[in-house]
């Protein structure tokens, strides 16, 4: 017989305490289901950091398996029969060389999340999500979604048998619309941008029973994200770089980065450096640059959004003070950049290294050398580049002589 992903996993003992509000710091009991906070802010996932740090060696956690799920006591699924996988990967840091060389930079790698089951990071959050939907004896998922999301949804829904009801803007890239639909979703397309699909689910949910996983509205899909920040410093050998370029949408990612860097410093496995925390947006849509910029703790609706980067057109962040706060604690900024220098800039890498990135990873090179023109980076300062989807999801150019 062979195995399949979730056969690989062991019992490993789990060490949530309690959820707890990001904005209020109120405390919520664990293992019971939960959309936002009772201040309607996302809810956070607390561990016994103290005992975990002493139950896990980090010798014994070299021995597993690459892939998130090595990260079992930093997760919040209780059983492992609830682990739904479709065989996540690590995904390797590839290093840049010939862009390194163009740009005077001196180190330059590129973490390429599009290796993941569907095609993008979305996959470890909800990866997670569905997880804990199983844990907590859902079956009927529902989300508002650009693409990749709903594609993880569709997938992982799938494969843990339950219904995944999922609205999309009208505009979302047709691959997406079709990967989803292929996976056995409920799809509707809807003639607005994803926070009316948002509403739309808001709306629904309690008619037709869903349970609502939109980005920081359910507590789980955090934590899955969050593997990328351990993974990144476990291939690092538990050292960060000094810099990293998130392409910032719902900054799912960024916001679990950085909780995994303060988990991995409560344990003792990192010090108390970090990455200066770097939030892309296209100019088309730059909520969390403006905030940013104009110094605010949140994030104004950004009118009439448009970019071809679609992961990252995200008019409305829930999660806006807490992007905003990592950024700013961290020395780092938030930065747009059009779309002529997002495509530009996807066929640069692509000619140079060999490597398809999507619009949305495209965005971090495209910011990474206008800020190093700019003099916000210096070209000694490691730079890790994330690539959140494969390159193939997207339209790509007519071959040219
Ligand atoms: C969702 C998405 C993003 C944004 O991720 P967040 O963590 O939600 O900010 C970036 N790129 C791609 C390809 C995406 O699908």
């Amino acid at each position: 017989m062979f195995l399949t992903p979730s056969d690989k996993f062991v019992d490993v003992p789990t060490f949530v305490s309690h959820l707890q509000c990001s904005l209020e710091g109120d405390r919520y009991e664990p293992d019971r289901l939960y959309n936002l906070s009772r201040a309607g802010k996302p809810l956070l996932v607390r561990y016994d950091l103290a005992a975990l740090g002493k139950t896990l060696r980090k010798e014994e956690l070299a021995q597993r398996p690459w892939g998130m799920w090595r990260y079992r006591e930093f997760l919040p699924v209780r059983r492992t029969e609830n682990v739904v996988s479709l065989g996540e990967v690590c995904t390797p840091l590839v290093d840049c060389p010939q862009l390194a060389k163009k740009l005077g930079s001196e180190n330059l790698a590129i973490k390429d999340e599009g290796r993941l089951p569907t095609g993008s990071f979305k996959a470890r959050g909800l990866a997670v999500a569905v997880s804990m939907a199983k844990e907590l004896g859902l079956n009927k998922l529902a989300m508002p979604t650009n693409g990749n999301a709903g594609a993880a949804l569709a997938a992982y829904a799938r494969r843990a048998g339950m219904e995944a009801y999922i609205f999309c803007p009208e505009d979302t890239p047709e691959i997406n619309v079709r990967e989803i639909a292929a996976q056995g979703a409920h799809l509707q397309l809807v003639k607005g941008l994803i926070h009316h699909c948002g509403k739309l689910v808001a709306e629904g949910r309690d008619a037709h029973g869903w349970f609502d996983v939109s980005t920081l509205k359910e507590p789980y899909r955090i934590e899955g994200k969050k593997t990328m920040g351990l993974e990144l410093a476990d291939q690092l050998g538990w050292n960060l770089p000094d810099v990293i370029f998130y392409p910032t949408g719902g900054g799912t990612g960024l916001i679990g980065m950085w909780k995994a860097f303060d988990e991995l410093e409560e344990i003792g496995w990192l010090g108390p450096r970090r990455p200066r925390m770097i939030a892309v947006q296209a100019s088309g849509c730059a909520p969390l640059v403006q905030a940013y910029e104009q110094g605010t703790e949140h994030a104004a609706e950004w009118q009439n959004a448009h970019t071809v980067a679609a992961g990252i057109r995200v008019p409305v962040a829930l999660g806006d003070f807490l992007i905003l706060r990592a950024v700013r604690e961290s020395n780092g900024f938030a930065i747009a950049v059009d779309d002529h220098q997002i495509l530009t800039a996807r066929d640069e890498v692509a000619k140079e290294e060999g490597l398809l990135l999507c619009p949305e990873g495209a965005a971090t090179f495209a910011a990474y050398q206008q800020s190093l023109k700019d003099g916000r980076i210096k070209p000694q300062e490691s730079v890790v580049l994330f690539n959140c989807a494969t390159g193939l999801k997207y339209p790509l150019p007519a071959p040219s002589g």
